[in-house]
Parts: C-alpha cells; structure tokens; sequence
C-alpha cells in the first residue's frame, strides 16, 4: 500500500483498446489500496505526427507554436485514459501540466522542469481519486506552454513522484527493461534486473530511449526508486538504483547507438583565441547541446572545428552558424547527417584499463572506420558510419561478452 506514480509511454496507449487496458491495469493498482498518479504520454506515434504537420509549413517553427502544439497529444490522452477509467466506475480526473503547475524555465521544447506545486495533486488523491497527469508538458511563470524534449513524459512521471514524495515510480513501455544492447539488433541482448543511477544516465543520454536522461538526474538527486516495466507482459522489469559495491567487476554493461546525430565540420576557422568560445557560447544560448568536438591542427592560421549535435537541432544550428559566418570569417560550414554514435557504458571502467582499446580493436576487425572518439569515465563513444552501426553493436556486444550477463544486477 502506498503511493504510485506510474508512467504509460505513448505505444502503451496507442489507441483505445490499449488505453482500456491501461485503465485496468490502474484501477487493479487502486483497489488494491494504492494512490495511484498516472502520467501518459500522447496515443502512438501523434506527436510525430503533430511535428510532420509543423513540418510541412515551416522547416524552423517558432519555438513557442511548436510547444503550444505538440503538447496537445498529451490533452487528448489523458482525457480518455480518465473516460476509461470511469467507465469502470472510480473516481478519477485528467489534468494538464499547467493545471497542476508543473513550472518550467522558457527553454521552449527542451524546457527544465524548475518547481512541481503539490497542493492540487494531493487535493484530488485526498478525495480517493485517482489522477491522470498530461506528460512532457508544463508551464513559464508567464504562463506560456512548455514541453520538457522528447521522450519527456517520463521526467513528469519523475518529478511528480519527487513532489509527492511517493513511494515507487513504475516507468511502463513497450519493452521489459533495460538491455544490454538494442534486442531489434542483437538477438542475444540481456535483459537486467538492475542498473545504476549513473550508468542508466549514460544510457539515456546516449540514445537508448528508454528513459528520458532528465528524469535518471532527477531520480539520483532525489532517490526515486524508479523501475521500467513493460505494459504487455508481466515480468519485473529492470530496477534503477544507487550502485551497491564499490569494486566493480562487470566491466562493460551495455552498448548503445544513436543515429539521431549530425557531424558538422566549420571549414577555415581563423585561430584565435575567442573564436571557439563565440561559436559554443552562441549555440549554448540557442539552447543547442554540443556533443563531440574535435578541433584539428592549425594550417596557415586557420583550423576546422568538427563537433556533433542531435539531429532536431539542425535547422537552428545552421541559422545559428551562417550568422556567425561574418563576424568570425570561417570559409564553408559542411554537414553529415550519416553518422551514427556507438557507445560502451559501464561503472567499472573507471579501474579497469584497455576497455576503449578493446572496442576499437572491434570496429578494426570489422574494417569500420571511427571518425571521432569521446570518452567519460564510465563510457567511450565513436562516431561511425550510420550504415554500419547495426553491425558494430553487434560485434562490440560480443567482444565484450555481454550474453553473459542475463538477469544480473549491475
Ligand atoms: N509524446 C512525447 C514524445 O513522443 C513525450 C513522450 O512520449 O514522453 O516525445
Ligand atoms: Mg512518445
């Protein structure tokens, strides 16, 4: 008995008979004699749909209309997921981020969440409701409408459970937990039981989508016992956690690969000190994360600068940089959107040497080229050609024998 706060991806309710059935799967959890919140995503794949519609006015929306658009998906979900639940006969209401007060700072779709107000949560749960939550959305203290990035729900399902203070955060989707690898891609991909706070965060930051990488911080900072979960089957799923003992043996846990990348290479750069700093400081305010960066030597006083970002970026990058191109005198701006970025995470890399060689060795074996390279202490990334990145998580999650590590807890 306690307080739930559950999250239903968007493949969970991707059309009526499956918001059914998550209503049941609620309602069960409430007779049982849980408060339950329950935060949805839109139904299916709308939201890409909303931003194929946006698409096809504008390549650049305003960020404001984009936002004020794409969190309709979530307004639509909730109010039949509630309809569902009534219909089985509890109490229940729907409520958007900003009937809640879910207020975010003004960074229009990739927005922070600053502050959750509890009291209009708490009231309904104190009148045995149960509460249904618009994910991936919230509000400025101006009122405007915000949405949290893709994939955000999950972070509202995080925050809320922190506000709440509940006791558990199930994270539902379509898959039954988190893997070693992509299990579409690697058929003997392992399934865990359990992940840490740090290494889950690597996960999701780099592309393994099956958690939002702000709501792995939030639920470090605060504690959240969070488990994902699969709203088909009935298995355990994969617990995220603090990491239990400090001397690490599993050295790699998992390999990852985000397609969902762009190379772009600034041709001719003057070098001099300040230009670095005026082209990221300028991307950063745009509210642009730069990922890789490699600058090369210095030819006749000029350099190249070639850094990655994701692949939503682009069109804001482009305008960004061809701004720039006067005032910092680079010759050509060139990009490649078919890269793909594979990655090895694991908490014991730290005091294991090698590990990076070991993956290299892979790719050479395999003759794939690595066109940049990024380490951090708990993972290594190359950027590779997008056509084979399928073939080069295969070949690094055998190298590592990460087969060997079903069901365990890392
Ligand atoms: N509906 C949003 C998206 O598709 C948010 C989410 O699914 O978490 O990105
Ligand atoms: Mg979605």
């Amino acid at each position: 008995m306690g307080l739930i706060v559950q999250k239903y991806g968007g493949s969970s309710v991707a059309d009526t008979d499956h918001i059914k059935r998550v209503a049941e799967r609620i309602v069960k959890r409430k007779r049982a004699g849980n408060q339950v919140v329950a935060v949805v995503s839109a139904l299916g794949d709308s939201t890409d749909e909303l931003i194929e519609l946006a698409q096809q006015i504008t390549e650049n929306p305003p960020k404001r209309e984009y936002d004020k658009l794409v969190s309709t998906g979530e307004q639509v979900s909730v109010s039949l997921l509630a309809m569902a639940i009534n219909e089985l006969g509890e109490d229940v209401i729907s409520l958007s981020g900003s009937q809640i007060g879910i207020i975010t700072d003004d960074l229009h779709a990739k927005a922070k969440i600053l502050r959750v107000n509890p009291e209009r949560l708490e009231q309904e749960l104190d009148q045995d409701k149960i509460v249904i939550v618009a994910g991936f959305q919230g509000v400025t203290s101006d009122n405007e409408i915000t949405t949290l990035g893709r994939g955000g729900s999950d972070t509202t399902g995080v925050a809320l459970a922190t506000a709440l203070d509940a006791d558990l955060c199930e994270i539902y989707t379509d898959v039954d937990g988190v893997y070693t690898a992509d299990p579409r891609i690697v058929e003997g991909a392992c399934k865990l039981n359990g992940v840490s706070y740090d290494e889950m965060l690597e996960f999701a930051s780099l592309g393994a989508e099956v958690l939002h990488p702000r709501s792995v911080e939030i639920a470090k900072e605060y504690g959240i016992k969070l488990v994902v979960k699969s709203s088909f089957y009935c298995c355990p799923g994969t617990y995220i956690k603090e990491v239990e003992e400090l001397e690490k043996d599993i050295v790699v846990t998992g390999v990852t690969c985000n397609s969902d990348t762009v190379k772009l290479s600034l041709i001719g750069v003057p070098d001099q000190p300040g230009v670095a700093s005026r082209i990221f400081t300028g991307l950063a305010e745009d509210g642009i994360n730069v990922d890789m960066i490699i600058q090369n030597v210095d030819y006749d006083g000029l350099n190249d600068i070639t850094f990655t970002i994701g692949t939503e970026d682009l069109a804001h990058t482009k305008v960004n940089l061809k701004a720039l191109q006067e005032e910092l005198g680079y010759k050509e701006l060139v990009y490649d959107t078919e890269v793909a970025k594979v990655s090895i995470v694991g908490a014991g890399m730290v005091t294991n040497p090698g590990v990076a060689a070991k993956m290299f060795e892979a790719l050479a074996e395999e003759d794939i080229n690595i066109e940049m390279i990024s380490t951090s202490e708990i993972k290594v990334s190359c950027l590779i050609d997008k056509e084979k990145s399928d073939r080069a998580v295969k070949v690094i999650h055998d190298k590592f024998n990460l087969d060997q590590l079903c069901d365990s807890d890392v």
